[in-house]
């Protein structure tokens, strides 16, 4: 569908507003006006956890590096296996892990073996120790092992040369755990990005400070540095500024160019105190500036010098909502990782959902098992955009699409789970 049929189409909606852009185009925007940093830096593997790697890693060598036994028991020759009945070997020796058999299997012998020894040489199959009778220095094995059973090929896990990790992928514990069984102490990452924030309005006080009659304590601050810490970035909290054009200015100069982005939340619907994108439009460029989001439609992307600029609206849901649907995939792109997209599904939802048609909804849920197992997903109360318990209730969020007038009980509805970063 063209812009233009969009528009057309949803111009009818009574929440619609002709200014606004749809959530996906601004996405795309965004990702549009990003290139990841390519800066790096070396670090030890176990300061790699949740870096982003700024070069691909190739196997030299092979993991397992020799075949080994995958059980207790017994290493033989398939040729010793009997068909029907049973068979009797001689026991040789035996091979435990980091104390290999060093001599050849001949026909009729067999070894008793741990798991993760070596396979001696003249074998290839191990019977499972359940499986055997000992009589002194004999064992008798049945028909219940194939040729083969219960050996660890070398390289079966990685094998040289293999890609085992690739650039833009963020580094998991299962990742730092590869690279060490290849032996790995140190790896390329891309360099942390530096995120300042700030809060504006005259109304907000600190944590610790006093709360005086119409004033609230700022919690943005709070959710904005929580949901950047989980990216790793270097966080740099400019506090809060004041509704006074003179104040934001210089805020604005403070981390134009000095941090790679820079987030604000409030002072951007247009009330007599909301200086945010103008300041923005005197110092930077503005890219868009409304979306047709619920909750979040004041929202203003731009750049200001070589700093990316997310002016978030001021409400406490808002703020979240926004971050998770832009910021948090912009971050994450500049940073180096591949594009990601969320996982979605649909399920029916238990709860009657009120919507008007006009903008892209993200309801806050709990998706849950109900009592026969069906997955299933409920509202979490009130979904005003100030209630903060609705957002820490939830598990997820139900997405609904800009024409969507309301849900009734067990209509399909897409959810957003919440996961890894969030
Ligand atoms: P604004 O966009 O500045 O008009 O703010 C919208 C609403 O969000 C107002 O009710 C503000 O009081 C509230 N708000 C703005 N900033 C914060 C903050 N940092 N913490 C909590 N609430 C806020
Ligand atoms: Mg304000």
């Amino acid at each position: 569908m063209s812009e233009k049929t969009i528009n057309k189409d949803i111009s009818c909606m009574d929440d619609f507003d002709p200014e606004s852009i749809l959530p996906e185009e601004a996405l795309t925007r965004i990702f549009n006006a990003i290139s990841g940093l390519t800066e790096k830096e070396t670090v030890p593997i176990r300061n790699a956890l949740s870096r982003v790697l700024a070069s691909n890693i190739k196997s030299e060598i092979n993991v397992p590096s020799g075949r080994n036994s995958a059980m207790d028991g017994y290493a033989i020759n398939a040729e010793d296996l009997p068909s029907e009945g049973i068979n009797t070997l001689r026991l040789i020796g035996s091979s435990f892990a980091g104390r290999p058999y060093t001599g050849k299997l001949k026909k009729g012998e067999c070894i008793r073996i741990m798991t993760g020894a070596i396979m001696p040489e003249g074998s290839d199959t191990v019977v499972i120790q359940e499986n055997v009778n000992t009589i002194e220095n004999e064992i008798s094995i049945g028909i219940d092992t194939r040729a083969g059973d219960n050996v660890r090929q070398a390289g079966e896990d990685l094998a040289v040369g293999d890609l085992v990790l690739e650039k833009g992928m963020r580094l998991s514990p299962a990742d730092i755990g590869l690279l060490a069984s290849l032996g790995i102490a140190t790896v390329d990452v891309i360099r942390k990005l530096k995120v300042a924030f700030f809060s504006t309005g005259d109304e907000l006080r600190s944590v610790g400070e006093e709360l005086e009659v119409g004033m609230i304590y700022d919690s943005n601050r709070y959710t904005l540095y929580g949901m950047l810490s989980r990216l790793g970035v270097e966080i740099i909290d400019m506090g809060v500024v004041k509704d006074d054009r003179e104040l934001m200015d210089m805020a604005f100069k403070e981390a134009a160019g000095n941090v790679d982005v820079l987030i604000t939340s409030g002072g951007v619907s247009v009330g007599e105190a909301d200086y945010v994108k103008e300041t923005l439009v005197k110092h930077g460029k503005v890219d868009f500036w409304k979306v047709a989001m619920k909750p979040g439609r004041p929202l203003t992307f731009g750049k200001l010098d070589s700093t990316y600029f997310f002016g978030l609206p001021g409400n406490p849901v808002s703020v979240m909502v926004t971050f998770y649907q832009f910021v948090q995939p912009a971050l994450r792109k500049l940073a180096g990782e591949n594009e990601t997209r969320p996982i979605m599904m649909k399920v029916p939802c238990i709860s009657k959902l009120k919507k008007r048609p006009g903008r892209v909804e993200y309801q806050r849920g709990v998706l849950e098992q109900d009592e026969t197992g069906r997955m299933i997903v409920r509202k979490t109360g009130a979904q005003g955009s100030g209630i903060l318990r609705s957002m820490a209730d939830a598990n997820c969020f139900i997405v609904l699409p800009i024409n969507n007038d309301g849900v009734q009980p067990d209509d399909l509805v897409d959810v957003q789970v919440f996961h890894g970063l969030i």
